[in-house]
């Protein structure tokens, strides 16, 4: 296998004025050839610094990819290391020096002497071409080993990588394929979902890997497979996903990218159903989850925001008397509100929230994070009652997943 280490370069890195997305998108571009990403780093302008992690990075990887501090300013100190690093000595590249002068040619401005001076590369390095901006990047070889050289700024690294790197690598090494599948779950915690597939995970082959991502209530389960044709790990990683989901069935909504309100989509799309939706705790969170979804016209009719029990009684029809008797946050006002916007807005399926965000509200009886869910389907109207720990957004986007979890069953 490949080894590649992502190292970043700028001050701005470490004081925390920009976020590193470099080293994130360079690792899903090596991901995807079958280069593993063993490290990543992130260092300031400084010589000393650059040289110590070099050696280090072309100590345990076969490949180091660095972005930033290819500028033409003094703060820029990438290249002139690189030489040291190297024993090379900077020497003016006709081919270098005609990109630059294309590159300002094309805006109409006249080449400066700051910006000449990006067209002198360590002599050895092969030049990498800056399609969207004036500094080149540099390819190093040592060996098998290669260190390049990129620009910070992303839409110039990207075009680089993308159009020169990528297939310059995969032309330098033999690369196995990686797969990734991910299977998403909704409904169950990490442990008690990792309890219920053990014996299959237990008998995973060691070129097949499991990772359990968790996010807000949702497990993504990512497969990931390593061979030498993409066709036969898939199948064989298709072959396990198979055995595993009987086990796991009614907590898996989709696969790969999917959103849980998509999933709901197709399920409503599928039996020609019709959903509105009556709010109070979500406030149109649960609307606009539903909405996201391109296409969802065709199911969603539309949503009451009733936050305030006046228009859960004028509008949903809610009555008096069940507001008076249990309270906004129950069982029977959840239901009637269910009913009253199916009925209201003629859909086949109404469903309603009910609850207490937070931070204040709460009582003993129903502390902050108490929620009731009700569908109205037909004559039938289903309740779940749920208990959140969150703070107060966090406890509306639970309950928006909680409720479109409760449709898809
Ligand atoms: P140029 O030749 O265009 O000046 P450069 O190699 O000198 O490029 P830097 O000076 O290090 O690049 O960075 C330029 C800008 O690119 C930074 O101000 C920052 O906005 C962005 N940038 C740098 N490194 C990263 C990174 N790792 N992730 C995201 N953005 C970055
Ligand atoms: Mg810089």
């Amino acid at each position: 296998e490949i080894y590649a280490e992502v190292l970043t370069i700028g001050d701005e890195l470490l004081y925390g004025q920009i976020l590193d997305t470099n080293t994130k998108w360079v690792s899903q571009e090596l991901d995807d050839i079958g280069i593993k990403v063993r490290r990543k780093i992130s260092i300031g302008d400084k010589k000393q610094e650059i040289l110590e992690a070099l050696d280090e990075c072309l100590k345990r990887s076969d490949i180091v990819l660095i972005t930033g501090g290819l500028g033409p300013t003094k703060d820029d100190i990438t290249k002139k290391t690189l030489a040291e690093y190297f024993d090379m000595e900077l020497a003016l590249d006709p081919s270098a020096l005609e990109d630059v002068e294309d590159i300002f040619k094309r805006f109409g401005k006249a080449l400066t002497e700051i910006n000449r001076q990006q067209a002198f590369l360590p002599e050895g390095c092969k030049k990498i071409k800056n399609e969207r901006g004036t500094a080149p990047g540099m390819w190093f070889e040592q060996g098998r080993k290669v260190v390049v050289s990129m620009p910070g700024v992303p839409f110039e690294m990207e075009a680089m990588m993308a159009k020169t790197i990528l297939p310059k690598l995969k032309k330098h090494y033999t690369l196995p394929v990686i797969v990734h599948k991910v299977i998403k779950t909704i409904g169950i915690g990490e442990s008690w979902l990792a309890e219920e597939i053990s014996s299959w995970e237990d008998a995973l082959p060691d070129h097949l890997g499991l990772a359990y991502l968790p996010g807000k209530g949702q497990v993504r389960l990512r497969l990931t497979g390593v061979g030498e044709s993409r066709e036969e790990v898939e199948t064989e990683m298709d072959q396990q996903i198979n055995e595993v989901l009987p086990k796991i069935k009614s907590y898996v909504y989709g696969f790969g990218d999917i959103q849980i309100e998509d999933a709901v989509g197709e399920l409503l799309k599928s039996q020609s159903l019709t959903i509105s939706t009556a709010e109070s705790c979500t406030g149109g969170f649960l609307a606009h989850r539903l909405t996201s979804v391109p296409g969802s016209s065709e199911y969603y009719l539309g949503s009451v925001v009733s936050y305030h029990n006046d228009i859960k009684k004028e509008t949903l029809g809610v009555e008096e008397k069940t507001l008076e008797a249990y309270g906004a946050v129950s069982e029977e006002t959840a239901s009637e509100m269910a009913v009253g916007i199916r009925k209201k807005f003629k859909t086949d399926i109404g469903i309603s929230t009910t609850g207490i965000a937070g931070p204040d509200g709460g009582t003993e009886e129903k502390p902050v994070g108490t929620v009731w869910l009700a569908i109205s389907f037909g004559k039938n109207v289903f309740t779940r009652k749920i208990q959140l720990p969150g703070t107060r957004i966090l406890n509306i986007e639970y309950t928006a997943i909680h409720a479109l979890n409760f449709l898809r069953q």
